[in-house]
């Protein structure tokens, strides 16, 4: 169940959850005097950096002619309120500081930023410069072990959502290890803990800040813990955590310049059964590999839990000059989807760079398995497009699994692929039933050399990997790209 709700609950929904569950306890705990806080200042303090970051935001978006995102700017006011203070706002300086506070954090987003892009993280440069020009800056009174347990399973739920649990272990094992040898095991790691619990489940993570692309994430984590290793032991300054990520957001701020992508739809084409094709034009050719995917922002009114956007994957490749986004609508689809299906042809839709690991193997004597299922099929038309393309021979067997014959899409294209020596199976699960290891074993008797790629709904991708290695696969022999929001 709680599967279900994560994959279906988007991400800025998932983050204001977490931080609002953090404020109402920190209220709580403060009302029953577990925590030496005055319980309204917290929310009142909220309030103001709620209305600061909104007002802010709606007036920058109007001078820079863009769109605001209601749910970023309540994500960082939470942020804020969570670190600052908290102030009785009662004091009139204290009003101006929260208000001043939250207005930075906005215009950062919209001053601080290349190419419509924000380099610094806009909660820790707003504390930073109110620290630096208003001498108050952040308590991080949620970093208090109370908080500790919601912090962990917030965090949890956050990394698993994103996959990142990567990028925060790298902050937090190489920062840990350094405190240890430098003071050895009698450090109170429960006090230590809950503030960098929430810097790396909450901060560091923020992906429009953070580099794209697994081994820089790492690296970005890593270097984010020795500039806070470096800073707190070769400087006296108070704000060293903020400061830390504003390093490290500018350090690797060259990683996230090298293109803006604006893509112009075309036109949408019907695929297989509910499936539709849409094609772009990028404003300017951008490079990406393979089986990567984008993020694509597109605002809608009255956007449903879900939001604005969405992770696809490019299904054309870097070989075409059109961009390919192919999906599924089902009889309910969500307001992003109806939205999409609604696109006129010109219009422009915003995205994130290119991110993503389920990409071919340098090695091209690699032999491969592709288990698509259903919609799954996306990564493997970019891949088998551009090695016909580039004329590359490889040996690849695709399993091709969906229910019915009709929600087959790309057949020419596999068809045209044995050229290259890529030959498909087609598995329609109402007549066969799923893959099984027999299958696997019969259809493919070299399988315990192959490496195994995975990619459909989130569901069909877990069962499929624990088939594989009840097959006897081994972990590194698997690559998985899971499509969550699908059932
Ligand atoms: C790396 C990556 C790559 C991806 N690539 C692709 C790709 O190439 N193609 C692709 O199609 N998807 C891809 N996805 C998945 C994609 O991001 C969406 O999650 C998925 O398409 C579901 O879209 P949707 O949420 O708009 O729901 P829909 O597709 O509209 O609906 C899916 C199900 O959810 C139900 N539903 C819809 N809205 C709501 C709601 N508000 N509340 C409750 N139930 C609702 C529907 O009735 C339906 O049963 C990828 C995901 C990742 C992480």
């Amino acid at each position: 169940m709680i599967k279900t709700w994560l994959s279906q609950t988007s991400m800025y929904r998932l983050m204001i959850y977490y931080l609002g569950a953090l404020l109402l306890a920190g209220m709580a705990l403060s009302m029953f005097g577990i925590l030496p806080y005055v319980w309204w200042h917290i929310g009142f303090d909220f309030a103001i950096l709620w209305l600061s970051c909104a007002l802010t935001s709606w007036l920058c978006a109007k001078i820079f002619r863009t769109q605001r995102n209601p749910e970023s700017e309540l994500i960082t006011a939470l942020i804020l309120a969570l670190i600052v203070g908290p102030l009785d706002p009662l004091i009139y300086s204290n009003l101006l500081l929260l208000a001043g506070v939250g207005a930075i954090s906005q215009a950062s987003k919209y001053l601080l930023a290349i190419n419509k892009k924000h380099i610094f993280n806009p909660a820790a440069v707003a504390v930073l410069l109110a620290a630096l020009f208003l001498h108050q800056g952040a308590s991080w009174w949620v970093g208090d072990r109370h908080l500790l347990w919601i912090m962990v399973i917030g965090g949890a739920l956050i990394l698993h959502k994103l996959r990142w649990f990567h990028l925060s272990l790298s902050f937090l094992i190489p920062y840990l290890a350094v405190l240890t040898a430098q003071q050895g095991w009698r450090l109170d790691y429960l006090a230590i803990l809950s503030p960098l619990l929430f810097f790396s489940t909450v901060m560091l993570i923020e992906p429009l800040t953070s580099p794209t692309g697994r081994r820089k994430r790492i690296l970005y984590g890593v270097c984010t813990a020795l500039i806070l290793a470096g800073l707190i032991n070769y400087s006296s300054l108070p704000y060293t955590l903020e400061l830390a990520l504003i390093i490290a957001n500018f350090a690797f701020w060259w990683t996230k310049i090298k293109q803006r992508i604006i893509l112009k739809f075309i036109n949408k084409e019907p695929g297989a059964k509910d499936i539709y094709k849409f094609w772009f034009e990028p404003l300017k050719k951008f490079s990406f590999r393979p089986g990567q995917f984008l993020q694509w922002t597109l605002p809608h009114s009255r956007a449903d839990d879900r939001g604005t956007r969405r992770w696809f994957t490019i299904a054309s490749s870097p070989t075409e000059e059109k961009v390919l986004l192919t999906t599924k609508f089902s009889d309910r689809s969500s307001t992003f989807k109806q939205a999409l299906r609604e696109l006129k042809p010109g219009a422009e839709i915003a995205t994130s760079d290119p991110d993503g690991d389920f990409i071919l193997p340098i090695d091209p004597t690699m032999k491969l398995v592709f288990i698509a299922g259903g919609i799954g099929i996306t990564p493997y038309r970019s891949m088998i497009k551009y090695l016909l393309d580039t004329k590359q021979s490889r040996d690849i067997i695709i399993i091709y699994a969906a229910k019915t014959a009709e929600e087959f899409s790309f057949k020419e294209l596999l068809a045209q692929a044995t050229e290259i020596g890529l030959n498909t199976i087609y598995i329609q699960t109402e007549k066969t039933g799923f893959i099984t290891p027999e299958m696997i074993k019969k259809e493919i008797p070299d399988w315990a050399q192959r490496t195994f790629y995975i990619s459909g709904p989130e569901p069909m991708v877990e069962a499929y990997e624990k088939m594989l290695k009840e097959t006897g696969i081994k972990d590194a022999g698997i690559r998985t790209d899971f499509f969550p929001g699908y059932e």
